[in-house]
């Protein structure tokens, strides 16, 4: 009985990140990266990916023959059929062939799910959703995604968007969202929401040790700025994480009361860096939701931080390569 590995790869906006996985222990053996810079030509994205997937091997010290598959999550729209990044905003690439090029340089299986679907899937399998089969995932950053499993499997949806909890609209005529629309959880409940919200309070003159950090014109904080601003107790910035907090609290109800699931992850820098965050979300679930699957579920913190894109994509191609 041979160790298996495959390859995972977490292809974003800014950089792409290449591991060496074990798919049985979900070990993460190797790893190898690379920055990208938008709107590059589609030959020079795909020759990053190459360079980053030998690399890793190299760095793994095994032989690529013993990789049986690549699994890549991508910042984007997908049709994973076809191995098609659709749309990729941040990327700057739309239409463009990742897996085809690839299985013919290596011939071996090549998967594509997006960003969201893989660190759920890494999640699943190795993190804190193992021995789950009914779960969401949801990662808070500047905006809210999650991925679905339903009865162990991703469950997609009609047009593969399934997921967009950042987009539940909680206020018809609410804060304009960056989707178009107006009033969507993550225009409240977002690390970018919080942000917002810090700057408005700056300009009505409010106190705070955070104002000296705030990029105004992109409204961007980093979470650990925000946790230590909560540690040493400042009030603006303790006001808007409890703020924002509780609208993903009352967001995750509306999940729990419509989908029933067992388990609810949450992941992402806001989530792990301001514990404060966390536990008023999970009190107002707790509050908000109806008795029953209130009282059942339960909800952690995910477990694999920023590799879980990396060993989730690995079992994206593994999945497929078993079938
Ligand atoms: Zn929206």
């Amino acid at each position: 009985m041979g160790d298996s590995y495959a390859i995972g790869i977490d292809f974003g906006g800014t950089k792409v990140l290449a591991g060496v996985v074990n798919t049985k222990t979900g070990e993460l053996v190797a790893t190898s990266k690379k920055k990208t810079k938008q709107a590059s030509e589609q030959q020079q994205l795909l020759r990053k990916l190459t360079i980053v997937i030998e690399e890793a091997v190299e760095q793994a010290g095994i032989n690529f023959d013993k990789i049986k598959s690549i699994g890549i999550g991508v910042a984007g729209m997908v049709d994973r059929e076809r191995g098609i990044l659709l749309s990729g905003v941040n990327i700057g690439a739309s239409n463009l062939k990742i897996a085809e090029p690839l299985i013919d340089h290596y011939g071996i299986p090549v998967k594509l799910g997006n960003d969201v679907e893989v660190a759920t899937l890494g999640e699943m399998h190795f993190g804190a959703g193992k021995k789950c089969n009914n779960l969401i995932c949801v990662f808070v950053g500047t905006g809210i995604g999650s991925g679905i499993v339903h009865d162990g499997a991703i469950y997609h949806g009609q047009t593969g968007t399934a997921g967009e909890i950042g987009h539940t609209i909680l206020f018809p005529d609410g804060r304009l969202c960056n989707c178009g629309g107006h009033g969507c959880l993550e225009a409240y409940a977002s690390r970018m929401a919080i942000a917002r919200q810090v700057v408005a309070g700056i300009k009505r003159g409010v106190d705070t040790s955070v104002a000296g950090e705030i990029d105004e014109n992109k409204g961007l904080l980093r979470s650990r700025t925000l946790s230590q601003a909560v540690l040493d107790g400042d009030n603006l910035v303790t006001r808007s994480v409890i703020h924002a907090a509780k609208f993903l609290g009352v967001g995750l109800a509306s999940v729990v009361n419509f989908y029933n699931p067992e388990r609810i992850i949450l992941g992402g820098g806001l989530v792990e860096e301001v514990g404060l965050y966390f536990d008023v979300a999970v009190e107002e679930l707790q509050h908000r939701a109806l008795p029953i699957p209130g009282a059942a579920i339960n909800v952690k913190k995910a477990k694999l931080g920023d590799f879980a894109g990396i060993i989730g994509a690995a079992m994206l191609a593994q999945n497929s390569s078993d079938n």
